[in-house]
């Protein structure tokens, strides 16, 4: 059984005598900033003079550039897009590290694939929310918690468990449940749904509206059949809630026969074998150094695919239901 992290495990008191900075303010680090702050623990922003750093301050957060904050504090939680952050962190953070400082992340990606080697001497935690930067919010502000993995990579000092569970309490995630994982762990579930399931989902989607429209059906009628009434994304909600097996009760038996009979007619081998082949490559840094290799050439392949997929079909079927159906929210 996993071990999972609750309110009672976590101590955020062990955070009191310590200066915490949030490196970056965007998606995660707004979301996490002001938890932490409700929580009792303010954290000093490390950002760049910009619009962010306005932000941050018309938040009510002191701020200070990159290096600052990390000269200044012990505790960083490095929270910037995984892309730049070796480079950031080589430039601005690893040198004002000092012995017994904590350092975390919000995914294992980039120190679990080797493209950021901490220093031997301080703690290196993880806490990586299963939740978008708003629902971080949300969710703390509704009082209900959003799940997470967290870990510890380096326990330089003895103490990175607690540093790392008071974080987990600051931000709201003990509330409902911080699963224990390996960096590497964390970041291969995160590629794998992202690489493996994300885009088998997808094809199936693209697939069934092909499959409608070329029989004849409207567009329109295709679009909101599968996608776009919201009758779907409430099913998934509901196996989320109530279970996968369960929700189907919610359904006609109609449904449920039909969907059980014809459903074996989807079990298929080569799909779990590609799934499997996507995770090979992840589990065996291929897809990290590609990524990386990718991104060192100025993101050619991605410019290319951002490109074709403008010329999916898709986007102006969209657009017509959307109009059919009155979808889009009035200019302001
Ligand atoms: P964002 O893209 O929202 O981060 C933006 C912030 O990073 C801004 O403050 C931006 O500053 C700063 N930043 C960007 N480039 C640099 C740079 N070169 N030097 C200094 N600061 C920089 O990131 P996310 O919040 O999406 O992701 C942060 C971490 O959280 C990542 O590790 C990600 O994997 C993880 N995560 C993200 C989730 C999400 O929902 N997005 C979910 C779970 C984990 P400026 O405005 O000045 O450019």
């Amino acid at each position: 059984m996993a071990k999972v992290y609750y309110e009672s495990d976590a101590d955020i008191g062990v955070l009191r005598d310590r200066k915490v900075a949030i490196i970056g303010y965007g998606n995660q680090g707004r979301a996490q900033a002001l938890n932490l702050r409700d929580s009792g623990v303010t954290p000093l922003i490390g950002v760049r003079q910009d619009e962010t750093q306005a932000r941050a301050e018309e938040d009510g957060f002191a701020t200070a550039g990159v290096a600052d904050a990390a000269a200044q504090c012990d505790v960083l939680m490095i929270l910037i897009p995984d892309e730049v952050m070796p480079q950031v962190f080589d430039e601005s953070i690893r040198p004002h590290l000092n012995e017994g400082d904590a350092i975390s992340f919000a995914t294992g990606y980039n120190v679990a694939f080797g493209l950021l080697t901490p220093p031997a001497n301080v703690d290196v935690v993880m806490i990586a929310p299963r939740m978008i930067g708003q629902g971080v919010r949300d969710t703390y502000v509704e009082g209900s918690g959003f799940p997470s993995f967290v870990g510890v990579h380096q326990d330089a000092t003895g103490n990175a468990l607690a540093v790392c569970l008071a974080i987990a309490q600051g931000i709201g995630t003990t509330r409902s449940g911080a699963l224990e994982l390996t960096f590497a762990q964390e970041a291969e579930l995160d590629l794998f749904t992202e690489q493996g399931f994300g885009p088998a989902f997808g094809q199936v989607l693209m697939g069934s509206l092909q499959t409608l429209i070329d029989a004849g059906y409207p567009e329109e009628a295709a679009l909101i059949e599968i996608l776009l009434s919201g009758e779907f994304a409430y099913s998934m909600e509901k196996i989320r809630e109530i279970g996968f097996f369960k929700q189907m009760e919610l359904h006609s038996t109609t449904s449920q026969y039909g969907s059980m009979t014809r459903g074996m007619r989807f079990i298929i081998p080569e799909l779990h074998d590609k799934l499997a082949e996507v995770l090979k490559e992840i589990k065996s840094g291929d897809f990290a150094r590609e990524w990386t290799a990718e991104q060192a050439a100025g993101h050619p392949m991605l410019a290319q695919l951002r490109e074709m997929r403008t010329m999916h079909p898709i986007a102006e079927w969209e657009r017509k239901t959307r109009e059919a159906f009155r979808m889009d929210k009035p200019e302001d």
